[in-house]
């Protein structure tokens, strides 16, 4: 496997960073996951926008020009000859001392992985997935907004754990207000009287690219989206319910706490998006060979 380290493409058993990288002593640095389907990179733009937000609102100075870093991911993935994949692009902060400020850090390092990725198995998607809410409260904004993809991912992997711990993949994760934030790794949506309701980006998601996309699907098909507020009891008492991300892509969800969603299978309206989601997925993105 050919890895993106710093302007130059290694072999993976040179690619290596310091353990005075303040990625590594603090989780100082941010993340994108990508999608490269049938020779393309699925929404290459969105993520990279997303990138730079996450690097403006922590003060980290992206060392490439936007579209040097959008050239990096196709030539990331042309290198390990993929089709289809997915791509972990991470800027941290760099190397500096053990102390935690980031003025020691002199140059900012890329990291570009082109790989594969299978979150959930296959017959869950047909199934659908169980999950809970769990005690751990999502990130206030005012303290680590998740709209920021850094790699400071705690606050998810402890919900995680109790996911695994209650024996379900996936985490529902509140605000401390007990409103819906998202998931560990997804954003979450209901349906309820034929229309698709998501949590404010306020209420602590993330402003997810499959969510996004999943918006303006629904919204192409004339089915009205809004985005309320949604208390457990939403999510109990929906017609349908179903979680987004890049790499869980449209995940039915049938059970939450213990309820039963809608008649405790994948309901119409999720179904048609994963089909509509799918197809785009196929024609949509940036070549990756010309
Ligand atoms: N929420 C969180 C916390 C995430 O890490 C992710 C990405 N896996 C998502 C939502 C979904 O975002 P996207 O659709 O952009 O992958």
């Amino acid at each position: 496997m050919k890895i993106f380290l710093d302007g130059k493409l290694c072999n993976e058993r040179d690619a290596k960073v310091s353990v005075f990288d303040h990625g590594l002593l603090y989780g100082d640095g941010i993340f994108e996951g990508i999608r490269a389907y049938n020779g393309r990179v699925f929404k290459l733009k969105e993520h990279i926008d997303r990138l730079f937000y996450s690097a403006k609102a922590i003060l980290l100075e992206i060392p490439l020009t936007h579209a040097e870093l959008m050239q990096a991911t196709v030539d990331t993935i042309r290198a390990n000859k993929l089709r289809d994949g997915y791509i972990r692009l991470v800027v941290t902060r760099g190397v500096g001392n053990l102390g935690l400020n980031p003025r020691s850090c002199k140059k900012p390092s890329i990291i570009i992985i082109a790989g594969k990725i299978q979150i959930y198995p296959t017959e869950m998607y047909l199934r659908g997935m169980d999950i809970v809410t769990v005690p751990t409260v999502r990130n206030l904004h005012s303290a680590l907004n998740p709209a920021i993809k850094s790699l400071n991912y705690l606050n998810n992997i402890l919900a995680k754990i109790e996911a695994n711990n209650a024996g379900v993949e996936e985490a529902i994760m509140l605000n401390s207000d007990g409103f819906v934030a998202e998931c560990t790794a997804d954003n979450i949506f209901i349906i309820k009287n034929g229309a698709v309701f998501t949590p404010p980006l306020s209420a602590g998601a993330l402003y997810g690219v499959t969510r996004q996309t999943v918006i303006e699907l629904a919204e192409q098909s004339g089915i009205k989206v809004s985005e309320p507020n949604l208390t457990r009891y939403d999510l109990f008492n929906a017609d349908e319910c179903f979680v987004t991300g890049t790499g869980a892509e449209i995940m039915p969800v049938v059970k939450i706490d213990g309820r039963v969603i809608g008649n405790g299978k994948p309901g119409s309206t999720t179904t048609k998006l994963i089909a509509e989601y799918k197809a785009l997925t196929q024609v949509a993105g940036t070549p990756i060979y010309k």
